[in-house]
């Protein structure tokens, strides 16, 4: 008798152990379907044919947010910041700025690892951590990652259950520091469909960006977040899945 009572509690314990994992599991599946529901329907703001570009800041927050910032709000323009988790406790008053400002934010992991050299506890937990400060500074889960060094691997797409986000224009920004430079390296390379890697630790690229925007927009470019980007025409966004840019090959922009 003894027996049976001990099988049946092992029994109702393991039952509560999966009921719980499945529901932690579908708390994860909701904040990214509620996230990409949401956007979906702001991209309704944008013309269809409109020529759009995702212009992206890593390693930040750092010193000049607030002038990027205004300078973006001037413009109207959205962008998408993959913020770095020992940046945000360094300026936290910038993190909670960009958080509330209405552009996007990814998460660029805690201490800026190369993710393929680390086991996958370590890659959630760098992971994690980003995230769940932006939670505490007021933001939402962050439901895209942009791997420091734009490094890879199927170990760190398994840890990982959000979409990878790359780029298809590097303006090598930290190498040039200069203006003008930053600038017409975007006009001259970027175009329709592209995710554009900057930095945001440099004035320099933030001047850049700031010049080529005004320029571009008298083109007819949009800036949007990369989530606006992926989801043009309906299309949607996937977990475990690296973007490197969409474009849309068929338009003719001429
Ligand atoms: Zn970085």
């Amino acid at each position: 008798m003894r027996k049976d009572i001990k099988f049946l509690v092992i029994i109702v314990v393991v039952i509560l152990c999966f009921s719980l994992l499945e529901v932690n599991y579908s708390i994860d599946e909701t904040v990214f379907d509620n996230k990409v529901e949401q956007l979906d329907t702001q991209t309704d703001k944008y013309d269809e044919d409109a020529k759009m570009i995702a212009i992206t800041f890593d390693d930040g927050p750092g010193k000049y947010t607030s002038k990027l910032l205004e300078g973006l709000e001037e413009r109207n323009a959205k962008v998408t910041f993959f913020l770095l988790g020992e940046k945000i406790a360094k300026y936290p008053k910038n993190a909670k700025m960009i958080i509330e400002s209405g552009h996007l934010i990814g998460n660029h992991t805690y201490s800026h690892i190369d993710l393929t050299n680390y086991s996958t506890q370590r890659i959630q937990e760098e992971f994690n951590k980003t995230s769940d400060i932006i939670m505490d500074l007021g933001g939402t889960a962050t439901a895209f990652c942009r791997p420091p060094y734009g490094a890879y691997s199927k170990k760190v797409l398994d840890a990982l259950d959000v979409p990878i986000i790359l780029w298809s224009v590097d303006t090598q920004d930290w190498k040039c520091k200069n203006a003008k430079q930053v600038a017409k390296y975007i006009k001259n390379n970027a175009n329709d469909g592209d995710i554009v890697l900057l930095h945001e630790l440099y004035e320099t690229s933030i001047e850049g960006v700031l010049m080529a925007i005004d320029d571009m927009q008298k083109d007819g470019y949009v800036f949007v977040t990369v989530e606006e980007l992926l989801l043009r025409n309906g299309e949607s966004i996937e977990s475990k899945t690296v973007y490197k840019s969409n474009k849309l090959n068929d338009k003719d922009f001429n």
